[in-house]
């Protein structure tokens, strides 16, 4: 299994990642980015992996456990 680790010091909350796959990412009330579930399943790698390259500012990364 894998989670998604975000660098809150890049992220800039513009919620591309929240539109790609909103089932992962969401923008919360205060603005900060939340990640949704710490267990990324095989059946949604794909799409995190596309969220993830998608991020313009490199803010999120895959860890694997
Ligand atoms: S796409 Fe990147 S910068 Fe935008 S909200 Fe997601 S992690 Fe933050």
């Amino acid at each position: 299994m894998s989670s998604v680790n975000v660098n809150r010091i890049r992220c800039q909350s513009n919620g591309v990642c929240e539109a790609l796959v909103p089932e992962v990412f969401e923008i919360d009330d205060d603005g900060a980015l939340r990640i949704k579930t710490d267990r990324i399943g095989p059946e949604q790698l794909g799409q995190v992996s596309l969220a993830i390259a998608s991020c313009p500012t490199q803010a999120l990364s895959l860890v694997h456990d």
